[in-house]
């Protein structure tokens, strides 16, 4: 990855973010993790991070709902490792009902934690990236950022709203240095989808199995789900200096999903 970078992951205290970090850490970037997990589970982390990696490990338990919040974490970061060359823009919630009886309030949720957040880390970390002619953001989207499916409004329009935002700011930021990218991932076997594996398969009076593959998967063609680890490597790579010339795109790591 070259001279040292200082990178933020936001929802990385778990699932993809977490991969994500890890990866980023291996390759010798500084970190500042974020998430909601206990400070007893986050501290572990950050221990764990550091042995494996000797890179330095912060962390930020900002709330991705609160703009002020989001850009205090990159403020943050930029003084702690003198920049953040590197913002991924993870942290994401769901939830799912047809939209007449949608809560507003998870609407606005949804809205603030998977798309305003990136708006404001992207705004906050922007200048200094620009002034040092070198970064990269890079969006965690979704499938759904390409495609939709019923019962998840708020989700898919948020995810939508980050490829815009990606292909926005990449052509703001072209001439600095800086690329933006949205990764869309299809199913990832993360403990939030794992965790509803068994409750399906009762409700529905199927197998496990049958649940991963014909409930999850029915729409992935490979009938796979895609790895942590294979979106932490794509995220590596848009992160490394070969992928300059990859910007404003918006790259399906689906299993063949959105080919339909
Ligand atoms: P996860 O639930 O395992 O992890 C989400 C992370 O975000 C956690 O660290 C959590 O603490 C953090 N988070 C949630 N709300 C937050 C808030 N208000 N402030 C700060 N942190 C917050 O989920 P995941 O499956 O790893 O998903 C990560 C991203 O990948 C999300 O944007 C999700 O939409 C996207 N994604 C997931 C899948 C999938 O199948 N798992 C598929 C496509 C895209």
């Amino acid at each position: 990855m070259g001279a040292r970078k200082g990178a933020v992951v936001t929802g990385s205290t778990s699932g993809i973010g977490l991969g994500i970090a890890r990866a980023l850490a291996a390759q010798g970037a500084d970190l500042m993790l974020n998430g909601l997990e206990t400070p007893g589970e986050v501290q572990e982390l950050c221990a764990e991070i550091t042995k494996d990696h000797g890179v330095e490990v912060r962390y930020s338990s900002a709330d991705m709902a609160d703009g002020e919040q989001v850009r205090a974490m990159i403020a943050e970061a930029e003084s702690a490792f003198e920049g953040v060359d590197i913002l991924v823009n993870n942290a994401g919630i769901q939830h799912v009902a047809e939209i007449e009886a949608f809560a507003p309030e998870k609407w606005d949720a949804i809205l603030a934690i998977n798309l305003s957040a990136a708006f404001h880390s992207t705004a906050a970390a922007l200048p200094g990236m620009k002034a040092r002619g070198f970064g990269r953001v890079i969006n965690i989207a979704s499938a759904h950022a390409l495609v939709a499916s019923p019962y998840k409004s708020a989700y898919v329009a948020a995810k939508h709203g980050v490829a815009g935002l990606t292909k926005t700011v990449a052509l703001e930021s072209a001439e600095h240095g800086v690329t933006v990218n949205a990764v869309c991932p299809g199913y990832v076997l993360t403990p939030l989808v794992e965790n509803q594996i068994p409750e399906t398969a009762r409700a529905r009076g199927i197998s496990e199995a049958a649940v991963k593959r014909d409930v999850l998967l029915a729409a992935q063609p490979t009938k796979q789900f895609v790895e942590v680890e294979q979106i932490a490597a794509l995220v590596t790579f848009l992160a490394s200096p070969a992928a300059a010339s990859i910007t404003g795109a918006v790259l399906p790591m689906d299993g063949g999903w959105t080919a339909q």
